[in-house]
């Protein structure tokens, strides 16, 4: 059997592999092929790093002797996939007595000295760990080595060997860290994804002449823009130049000094490496680069740091430039990176209410109600609940929160903070350092000096992109998407193999499904359209009544405003298929539940109130998810049907007079027995044919079933014979396969997931095994019985990668989903068929 070697040099030719040395050495010997001028470097595979994690070191001695006596050398992670992360870069490794002794005859005591201490201070705190406090302040070599002794006990080591292992060791373990983990798995990697280590000679910024530091790229990483975008430090090092004002400008600068102006042949030769990265590498990348007396050396080039927007551009850009083909444009971006671009921002309303405000610490705005530990969020999102974790400051030990939170507030903490860094890895909006916060964990409550006293539940909105936090859910605006964005959905479009449609309940979800070029609507919930102001007291009066009379009364009141509902609803799809869903909740869900509301509705409906409060108990189910609810309502108050299927006939011929022919899809829900869809077939073809001959127009509609019990999946055969498309509602599906119900699961989940008992929460993540079966039963059932029938997903799972590959592979003719998971599925569709 062939081993890797415990570590490898590189060269043009050595074997070194993405997926044992990571993408950096594979990066490096990339730009070694290219002749750029790289520094001499050594890759240590993923095995060899797992080793020195458990104690097994690799022989130092002989890697620091292919670097010949008197170098000091840099350690950089280097994980399979850029973005996975890796602890950090540490420089000037082998820094000690005798190397001090050298720099200072060279290039003077002080600066051999700061360079020295540079190198204790990050040696102790970012190698071993030690408190920062200790290391603070002007220090001298020998004191910082003394300091070093008094937290060690033990002195500060002179062998460079030493050094290395432990700076080693100190990297291997951190990848294994629980958050580091945690982060990289976000970003797609495997639980056991390796990390390697890239050991290089160090090309010394500080020196004679020219010498510094810098770091440049030739886009924007905000928008994926060519720009020049970058700094340079002289006498610097590393990155320092990033960070430190007195950095210069790369390109001739009106702003300040600029490194064009010293050294013009050195920023040409940075340009043309770039470009030549551009091509050969097929990639924008970021250049770390040093000059030594004037002489530049590429230390490491990496993926250009980007914004999901400038990811989608530069993706676009390569492949416009015929650098990449398109197909590879759609396979470069994650699905869910478009996520990110589709961040909603808070409109900018002068009359709005700001809190507080903080730093802007990730970009994006979301609501949602107050949550002041990690426990709380992870509640909330399991129970579908938007929320928002403010902590004074955040800890590895709230990731599982933040993960679960739908933005993040702090009263501590700056860009760099834990919060600020984990929320944009997450991509969670985030405000960090609001330090007028005064939060109040054990009352559970938070406020500013002169405001009210805001409690866990209470809304509130995050602005992670100016950093305000406002009273209240604020009224928000949509991205603007157009250029790169529109391109590559036009792409995907394009090679996509599986329909997308949209589920949209209002006007507001339909136009945004639009904006995103959806193939229709797949799932119309009407229920909600009657929780809107106004109607929900018809609603209650029809729920009320005593007689068909009664009923009748408040259903034609009723009427109008579904019709108008569902003709708003045609004009805005424009002739495309528009899938609406009969009455699907229990009727005591309409209904109040406090005594207030009861007095309230006892008024309204004059009747007395023991009246009203004994009919809510008339109405109560002990399981009302397996109650009286979906067709079941259907049968035993036809009337609801009636007056919908009215209303989605009488708009159809309204909407189809002024565009093009609306051809509706009627879907009842929650069927398990074919006789339920004979039933409410016969109703809504008796209403199809009086609406046609009150207004002697001819239309035509799809009426079809929602597949969403487990019988139903198994007798999709004989309710295909009724039933012109099975849209299989999987949320239903899993609550009803597992037995576990949608809205308590949350209590357990994490304990189930964490022992492994579940992979995923399958109300998230599809469960292909059980709940697929039925899927797929269903499906070949519903086809022998019915050739043509249409299949369709419109469960929560419908906007989920993983969903839309095993729809696909299954035959389905469309998944649908929320309209703002719309570009991940096609991305995700047309990745799938490539
Ligand atoms: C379903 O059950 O999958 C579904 C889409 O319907 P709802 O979520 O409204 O029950
Ligand atoms: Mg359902």
């Amino acid at each position: 059997m062939l081993t890797t070697p415990d570590f490898t040099e590189i060269t043009p030719t050595a074997d070194i592999r993405t997926d044992r040395h990571g993408n950096r050495a594979k990066c490096l010997q990339r730009l070694v092929r290219l002749d750029l001028p790289v520094p001499p470097t050594v890759a240590l595979p993923f095995d060899t790093v797992r080793a020195i994690a458990q104690g097994r070191m690799p022989d130092l001695a002989q890697v620091l002797g292919l670097f010949g006596p008197d170098t000091l050398v840099s350690v950089r992670s280097s994980s399979e996939a850029a973005d996975w992360g890796g602890p950090g870069t540490i420089l000037n490794i082998g820094m000690n007595d005798a190397q001090a002794e050298r720099l200072a005859a060279i290039h003077g005591q002080s600066a051999a000295d700061a360079f020295y201490v540079n190198f204790i201070r990050s040696y102790a705190v970012d190698v071993l760990r030690l408190d920062e406090d200790a290391f603070e302040g002007p220090l001298t070599p020998r004191l910082a080595k003394s300091q070093f002794e008094d937290e060690m006990e033990e002195e500060f080591p002179q062998d460079p060997t030493v050094q290395l292992a432990q700076v080693l060791k100190s990297m291997a373990r951190a990848w294994e860290g629980t958050t580091a983990r945690l982060l990289r798995q976000a970003k797609g990697a495997p639980a056991d994804a390796g990390l390697g280590l890239v050991v290089q000679q160090m090309a010394l910024g500080p020196g004679k002449g020219l010498s510094g530091a810098g770091v440049v790229q030739f886009v924007s990483s905000e928008t994926g823009e060519p720009q020049v975008t970058g700094r340079y430090l002289p006498q610097g090092q590393g990155r320092a130049a990033l960070s430190k004002s007195e950095a210069r400008y790369i390109e001739h600068d009106e702003r300040g000094p600029s490194l064009e102006d010293d050294a013009p042949e050195t920023v040409a030769a940075l340009r043309e490496a770039a470009l030549l990265m551009r091509t050969r590498l097929r990639e924008e990348m970021q250049i770390e680069f040093t000059l030594m007396d004037g002489h530049l050396s590429l230390l490491d080039a990496v993926r250009a740091p980007r914004s999901a927007r400038a990811e989608v551009a530069i993706a676009v850009s390569l492949a416009e430039d015929g650098i990449i083909p398109r197909h590879e444009a759609l396979t470069r971006i994650a699905p869910n990176t478009l996520n990110q671009m589709l961040h909603r921002q808070v409109l900018p309303d002068p009359h709005r209410d700001v809190l507080t405000t903080g730093i802007a610490a990730a970009p994006g705005a979301a609501q949602g109600r107050i949550c002041f530990t990690a426990a709380a969020a992870q509640a909330s999102a399991a129970k579908g609940e938007a929320c928002i974790l403010v902590r004074r400051e955040t800890s590895p030990e709230d990731i599982r929160g933040m993960h679960a939170a739908d933005a993040i507030l702090t009263e501590r903490g700056g860009m760099t903070s834990h919060a600020a860094v984990i929320a944009r890895g997450l991509g969670v909006p985030c405000v960090a350092g609001a330090t007028q916060l005064q939060i109040d964990s054990r009352k559970k409550s938070l406020t500013v000096p002169g405001r009210k006293v805001f409690h866990e539940g209470d809304i509130i909105t995050v602005d992670g992109s100016s950093g305000e936090v406002l009273v209240g859910a604020a009224t928000m605006i949509e991205p603007a998407l157009g250029g790169a964005f529109a391109t590559l959905m036009d792409w995907a479009d394009a090679e996509r193999d599986i329909g997308i449609r949209a589920n949209a309940d209002t006007a507001g979800d339909a136009a945004m499904a639009q904006r995103f070029g959806v193939d229709g609507i797949g799932l119309c919930r009407t229920e909600h359209m009657f929780f809107e102001a106004g109607r929900l007291t018809v609603m209650r009066e029809m729920i009320f009544a005593e007689n068909p009379e009664d009923r009748a009364a408040a259903l034609e009141r009723l009427l109008p405003m579904q019709r108008a509902d569902f003709q708003g609803l045609f004009e805005l799809m424009r002739g495309q298929p528009v899938c609406i869903r009969l009455f699907d909740p229990p009727l005591h869900e309409f209904l109040p539940g406090d005594r207030e509301g009861i007095h309230a509705l006892a008024e309204a409906l004059d009747l007395p109130a023991s009246r009203v409060a004994s009919r809510i108990e008339n109405l109560q189910e002990f399981n009302p998810m397996l109650g009286m609810r979906g067709v079941r309502l259907g049968i035993t108050v036809p009337e609801i049907y009636e007056m919908q299927a009215r209303a989605i006939f009488e708009a159809t011929i309204a909407a189809s007079r002024k565009g093009a022919p609306v051809v509706p899809e009627i879907m009842i829900p929650l069927v398990s027995a074919r006789r339920e869809v004979e039933l409410v077939k016969a109703r809504i073809d008796g209403v199809a044919s009086a609406v046609k001959s009150e207004t002697r127009k001819e239309f035509t509609y799809r009426l079809g079933v929602m597949v969403e019990t487990p019988r139903a999946a198994l007798r999709a055969g004989e309710i295909a014979e009724h039933s012109a498309f099975l849209s299989f509602g999987t949320n239903d599906l899993t609550q009803m396969t597992y037995g576990l119900s949608r809205d308590d699961a949350g209590r357990f989940m994490s304990a189930y997931v964490h022992q492994g008992v579940f992979a995923e929460d399958p109300f998230t993540q599809l469960d292909i095994d059980g709940v697929g079966e039925l899927l797929l039963l269903g499906a070949e059932r519903g086809r022998e019985a019915r050739p043509d029938v249409t299949l369709s997903l419109c469960g929560e799972h419908g906007g989920h990668p993983q969903s839309i590959g095993f729809c696909r592979r299954a035959g389905f003719d469309y998944v649908s989903c929320s309209p703002f998971r719309v570009p991940v599925a096609k991305l995700a569709a047309a990745q799938l068929s490539i």
